[in-house]
């Protein structure tokens, strides 16, 4: 097994994932088993319990893991799912030390940093490599060097290359090369301290990688390459693009593939890249465009949507077209000064509507207005996890005659909880880890919309994503069906848990009114778009005909 560890530099946010991930896309394209490692220094077990608006989406593997929303760059950019346990925290590293000293397997010694959490941490890594059959694993270490709570982690990677020899470990350092205007120069200094920084904990890179607002031109990176030692053929320029999917073409371009072939002694291979040049070719010049509103709470941070944005641009692919997004905060239509005309003149101009998954009352009486406003105007709408929680509760207020109905989660005494907690969250205390996760079956019904899309138009079971505690209420299912909701998906039950649960629904003669329980962005790639958001931006691109 080889091992590729990326770090980072000078400030966080530089976009280490997507090039990381990019770079894990040049060794698939040559044909190797690869898999990805990230890092997360804090203490959180996972990112399943922090704010979605300061670090991005919850990300949910097959496996059920919370994870950081790198993970979803790397399942995307890979195209495979990344196996339990690849987002490792300080906090499940220092949990397993301290449950092995309580069980008394380290009787007799002195627990401390070095080795007894370097040596988990290095346990953790190698884990998942093997888990996944990995030839080559990717581990990105989360934060800048320099931060003490890498500072374990630093460590642990540093002994890789002494564990494993040289030609199996090569170290990434990506940094930032500012652009000042006034002076119209590159500035290089902070790269400079920064792989200091890295050496003077044992790590000296082999390539170093500077995003940069354009291309660096010779003299700089011939400067870098003095001032660190690194060779100039081995210092690479992310520079800023239009897309994130031409990350991995600007990189092979420059060379990084054979430079890293090199350095781990892998024969040289031509990559395939054609998946990447096709997405690029159809962001850049899509022979249609189409708007797409999506009624959501984060509207101010697009990463607490990322897997969403990039299902659509996956479906946008598929049917060559680009997708705007309109960002709606849901509050603002939630206000009950907000008239249904002014509902309709913040939808009016898009082309279908998106209601993402989400938890909390906030905004939630303004996405229940925009799935109205969907359904009544015959404009396409997806549902996503709250999103089919909101359609059914419009439904069951305007056309089932269920007055006031609500979700538990937000009205506890609502005359009708249309949406009510699964019995088996009755039980649950903690929060962590605690929710209906990752892959579960669903067998969607002979004949109906979501069954085509899939493409089992006779009725089938599929996998999707979960996350979520709360259920459509068995109570009001058949009342809902008498007004005119179809069911067209439930969960088999196959499992022990959860059966007869409602996974999907549908609307019948509107032209797309789909909703699901479950999360299916989780599992969209460029190559294989999500079958409800291809279906959702196929009836936007349809309704623009009409
Ligand atoms: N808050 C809802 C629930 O827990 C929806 C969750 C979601 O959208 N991910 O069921």
């Amino acid at each position: 097994m080889k091992y590729i560890f990326v770090t980072g530099g000078v400030v966080s946010s530089l976009g280490k994932g997507v090039a990381s991930a990019s770079l894990g896309a040049l060794l698939r394209a040559r044909g190797y088993k690869v898999t990805a490692v990230k890092i997360d220094p804090y203490i959180n077990i996972d990112a399943g319990t922090m704010r979605p608006y300061e670090h991005g989406e919850c990300f949910v593997t097959a496996s059920g893991a919370e994870t950081d929303l790198d993970i979803g760059n790397y399942e995307r950019f890979l195209d495979l799912d990344i196996p339990a346990g690849s987002n490792i925290t300080t906090g499940q590293v220092y949990q397993e030390v301290i449950r092995k000293e309580r069980a008394g397997d380290y009787l007799s010694q002195t627990v401390q940093v070095i080795p007894h959490v370097t040596d988990e941490i290095k346990r953790r890594v190698r884990a998942a490599g093997e888990r996944a059959g990995a030839e080559i694993v990717l581990i990105e270490v989360g934060g800048t060097v320099g931060d003490i709570e890498s500072l374990p982690f630093l460590e642990a990677i540093r002994q890789f290359k002494f564990d494993e020899g040289d030609e199996n470990v090569l170290y990434l350092h990506l940094t930032l090369v500012p652009y000042l205007g006034t002076s119209n120069e590159f500035k290089t200094k902070p790269t400079q301290h920064s792989v200091a920084e890295l050496r003077s904990v044992g790590i000296s890179p082999d390539i170093v990688m500077v995003r940069s607002k354009e291309k660096l031109p010779p003299e700089i990176t011939r400067k870098i390459a003095a001032f660190t030692s690194v060779r100039e053929n081995r210092v690479f320029s992310s520079f800023d693009v239009s897309h994130v999917y031409e990350v991995p073409l600007a990189l092979e371009e420059q060379g990084l593939g054979k430079t890293v072939e090199d350095i781990l002694g892998l024969e040289r291979i031509h990559p395939n890249l054609g998946v990447w040049q096709n997405a690029v070719k159809t962001i850049k010049q899509p022979a249609r465009e189409v708007t797409i509103a999506i009624a959501g709470k984060y509207t101010a941070m697009p990463d607490a949507y990322l897997s969403l944005m990039e299902s659509l641009t996956h479906a946008g692919i598929a049917n060559d077209a680009k997708v705007n997004i309109q960002w709606v905060n849901a509050e603002d239509l939630a206000d009950p000064s907000v008239t249904d005309a002014d509902v309709r003149a913040r939808l009016d101009g898009a082309d279908g509507i998106l209601v993402p998954g989400g938890f909390g009352i906030r905004g939630i009486e303004g996405k229940i207005r925009a799935a109205q406003y969907a359904r009544e105007s015959g404009t396409p709408y997806l549902g996503i996890c709250l999103g089919m929680q909101i359609a059914v509760i419009e439904y069951a207020r305007h056309k089932a005659g269920l007055d006031g109905a609500n979700s538990a989660e937000f009205d506890e005494y609502a005359p009708h909880k249309v949406i009510d907690l699964m019995p088996e969250q009755l039980e649950v205390a903690g929060m962590g880890g605690t929710m209906r996760l990752g892959d579960w079956p669903m067998d969607l019904q002979a004949g109906t919309k979501i069954a085509e899309l899939y493409g089992v138009p006779q009725g089938g079971t599929v996998r999707e994503r979960h996350r979520h505690r709360f259920e459509v209420n068995p109570a009001y299912t058949q009342q809902l069906k008498d007004a005119g909701l179809v069911i067209s998906g439930v969960t088999p039950g196959v499992e022990g848990r959860g059966a007869g649960l409602v996974e999907t629904i549908e609307i019948p003669g509107h032209p797309y009114f789909v909703a699901l329980q479950a999360h299916p962005e989780f599992k969209s790639r460029p190559m294989r778009p999500s079958p409800p958001f291809a279906g959702l931006i196929k009836a936007a691109l349809d309704a623009q005909q009409a």
